[in-house]
């Protein structure tokens, strides 16, 4: 069956491992089977009982022989948050392994479907849709709020439906994060395409097992034989030659083995043995969230353990909020939702992002003070992190990670919309590189613009309009760059040099001063602070500071504090002492260099 196995799961992945751990925990942490675990250890030549502790030295060893990348508990935040991208298992799952196995109740699966564009996603999802719930939507009122679910054989099927995203493979950008199983559509006449083999990587990194549908099996060009062989060569075996993936030919559109499909993945979810605490602690991930008229924020959430409630308190990233009213997917209002539901809620203060975790809390005085800490920690990573720059974008190109060049287009008046367009594509169609404006529009650069190309990497160019305050602070957070221009030669000029890679840089360094680290002090705050003397210049607080040792630079940030005998200081000049704190850094040795510098903006804004 399509079963993970432990060496599939274990690939690459970076645990973190406490000082003290029993081996039900470690096995938990590690998700897998604690027989599995104890087997190992008596192959390391310890004889340990599932309840006994052992230590960090030989869990570490342990898992290092399951394949696993390990890390003491405990390590830097950033380290976590890294560590948690690399592909270490979700959240939502570790903590579901956390729960009690005494408690555990059978949920119903989850389903993603990814495929390539055009190979019939939507088309399917519709049509499980239409067959399975039609007759039960009250009015026949479709509500879509990016998950649905089917009822077949007495059985529960929750689908992710999120036709917003439609262009997405990707499991995050898709909100699909907390799905059990992905239905990998396949276009029968088509065969194996890009997206494909990226909705596979995206399947395996989440270590989901995959339903292999080959879709459009009515078209007298399909070749699903084909179409196996294709996905056999990518090590995804079709069960009937001996391997382990089911794959069901349908046809979407004339609902053909759509039954069959339903049914296979009902087998995956046998063998997951997908289960869930429903009076444990609630949580769950954010499929899909948007700002509705008179409704305030939308979200839309699956429950994946515990039971939400109405009148809960909610955290998702740095969205929190008391949730006001709650619906099922068929619109209907519910008080409660249990695991493996989704639900549309209201009483978000801000938008959640999809493939986010939330999980309730106790009351907003607690949500509010988790989200401050999360605002703070990603306003100091921030700093640290370069917009996306146009010179950045071919650089990316240069590597080969984006093929073209990608703008959003805001223009003041409509008469000025068309010649703008067409001369940027003209531009561009001189170039090797094309130009791919994805949204050419009248009006001042909003948020959803800003989305719009954080999603698909793309720059942000207003012609006489500006962006509003919503678009610049998302601007900032997702890291796009808006560049607005009053006169149209200079547009077209540096969309020239984009594509040339010849760009000015947009930002100028300037050097302020620096500064010798003479002795090192612990502070409750910054961990460490360092004592020095400014050699040269001055030094400024909230100025960015690089750390030098000899010729390598061991670390950017921002001095966060600077102090001249205990007191706060704006700066301290040359010959003087002085105490610095930088944010996120504390590993100062006697003799480093502290380079202060500050960024000037060459960029033109209009
Ligand atoms: P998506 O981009 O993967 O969501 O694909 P869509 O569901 O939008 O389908 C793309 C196109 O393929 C549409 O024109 C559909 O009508 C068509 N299509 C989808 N499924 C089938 C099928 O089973 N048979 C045929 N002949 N066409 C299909």
């Amino acid at each position: 069956m399509a079963q993970i196995k432990a060496e599939e799961r274990s690939k690459n992945q970076v645990v973190e491992i406490p000082s003290q751990v029993t081996v039900r925990e470690l096995a938990g942490i590690l998700g897998i089977n604690p027989i599995e675990l104890i087997k190992a250890l008596m192959s390391i030549g310890e004889m340990v009982s599932i309840n006994q502790t052992i230590d960090y030295d030989t869990a570490a060893i342990v898992a290092a022989e399951l394949g696993f990348k390990v890390r003491p508990a405990g390590a830097p935040e950033e380290a976590k948050e890294e560590a948690a991208e690399e592909g270490a298992l979700p959240l939502w799952r570790q903590w579901l392994l956390q729960e009690p196995p005494e408690a555990l109740q059978p949920r119903p699966p989850v389903v993603a479907v990814l495929g390539h564009v055009d190979h019939g996603k939507t088309t399917l999802l519709d049509a499980i849709r239409h067959t399975n719930v039609a007759a039960r939507e009250a009015g026949g009122i479709t509500q879509h709020i990016g998950a649905y679910q089917v009822e077949y054989n007495g059985r529960t099927i929750t689908f992710l439906d999120t036709p917003g995203h439609a262009a997405f493979t990707e499991l995050r950008a898709r909100g699909a994060k907390g799905a059990d199983i992905v239905v990998l559509v396949v276009a029968a006449d088509d065969g194996v395409m890009p997206q494909t083999r990226e909705a596979i990587d995206h399947a395996r990194a989440a270590r989901v097992p995959i339903v292999v549908a080959i879709n459009k099996i009515d078209k007298p060009n399909a070749r699903p034989e084909e179409v196996k062989r294709q996905l056999a060569e990518l090590g995804l075996m079709p069960d009937e030659w001996g391997g382990d993936t089911l794959m069901v030919e349908v046809s979407a559109k004339e609902g053909i083995g759509l039954d069959e499909l339903l049914e296979a993945i009902l087998l995956v979810a046998d063998s997951a043995d997908l289960k869930a605490n429903p009076k444990g602690r609630v949580f769950g991930t954010v499929i899909d969230a948007q700002v509705e008229k008179g409704r305030g924020v939308v979200a839309t959430l699956l429950v994946q353990n515990g039971t939400l409630r109405v009148g809960d308190v909610v955290v998702a990233g740095t969205a929190y909020g008391k949730i006001r009213a709650m619906f099922d997917y068929q619109g209907r209002r519910v008080k409660e939702a249990g695991p493996s539901t989704p639900v549309s809620v209201m009483g978000f203060h801000d938008l959640p992002k999809a493939g986010e975790l939330f999980y309730k809390v106790a009351n907003e005085r607690e949500a509010r003070q988790i989200v401050e800490e999360r605002l703070e920690k990603e306003k100091a990573r921030q700093e640290q992190r370069q917009v996306l720059s146009l010179e950045e974008l071919f650089r990316r190109f240069q590597e080969g990670e984006v093929k073209e060049l990608r703008l959003v287009v805001k223009v003041d008046v409509q008469g000025s919309l068309d010649p703008i367009v067409h001369a940027i594509e003209k531009v561009g169609e001189q170039s090797e590189i094309g130009v791919n404006i994805l949204r050419a529009d009248v009006g001042p650069i909003t948020r959803d613009d800003v989305m719009l190309a954080a999603a698909s990497k793309a720059v942000v160019v207003g012609f006489n309009v500006k962006p509003d305050a919503a678009a610049r602070k998302t601007a900032e957070a997702e890291g796009v760059s808006i560049r607005t221009y009053r006169v149209i030669y200079e547009l077209l000029d540096d969309i020239e040099r984009a594509l040339k890679g010849m760009l000015e840089p947009e930002e100028r360094e300037v050097f302020l001063g620096e500064a010798e680290v003479l002795a090192v002090f612990p502070s409750s705050r910054y961990g460490k602070v360092a004592g020095c003397r400014v050699r040269r210049g001055v030094l400024r607080r909230n100025e960015r500071v690089r750390v030098k040792r000899g010729t390598e630079t061991v670390y950017e940030g921002v001095i966060a504090s600077l102090k001249r005998f205990q007191e706060d200081a704006r700066e301290v000049r040359e010959g003087y002492e002085c105490g610095v704190g930088i944010k996120g850094f504390k590993d100062y040795h006697v003799g480093d260099i502290l380079v202060c510098y500050t960024i000037e903006k060459t960029q033109v804004e209009g």
